[in-house]
């Protein structure tokens, strides 16, 4: 049996308040262009989690939805009062919402398993060579990596 997960966060200004629980969370770093552009950093880091276990406490996101390179809609959810970056949600991946992990009231919970789009890191990034890495893309939508 697997330990239940109770994670909160937020947006900067406080406007958009969350929690999340559920049985289990992976995380990722992507280094797609997007993600730097949608976060301003070299990568981001995104904590994979059940969409059904999540609740925005107070405030509302403001979403933006763009065709990624699979032809499928993702969805980059946002605060509309600060702008900080939330939740991004891929057509690709029903039921499944990733959650910032810098939005996290306590991010050193999170540990990231595995790096995608690795061929189009920044020199400067930081790359952890123990994990497994995914040049293009990621591991396949029914394929977990904890
Ligand atoms: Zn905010
Ligand atoms: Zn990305």
């Amino acid at each position: 049996m697997q330990e239940m997960v109770t994670l909160n966060g937020g947006c900067l200004c406080g406007a958009v308040r969350y929690q999340w629980r559920g049985a289990s969370v992976s995380a990722t770093y992507c280094h797609c262009p997007d993600c730097r552009k949608a976060t301003g950093g070299p990568y981001t880091v995104g904590v994979r989690v059940d969409a059904a276990g999540l609740t925005i406490c107070s405030g509302k996101t403001k979403g933006y939805t763009k065709i990624a390179d699979s032809g499928r809609q993702i969805t980059r959810e946002f605060c509309p009062e600060c702008g900080s970056p939330l939740f991004t949600r891929g057509e690709k991946y029903p039921g499944v919402v990733w959650i910032k992990a810098g939005s996290l009231d306590t991010p050193e919970l999170i540990k990231p398993t595995h790096q995608t789009w690795t061929a189009m890191a920044v020199p400067w990034a930081y790359l952890d060579k123990g994990l497994r890495s995914f040049p293009r893309d990621g591991p396949s939508p029914g394929e977990k990596i904890v």
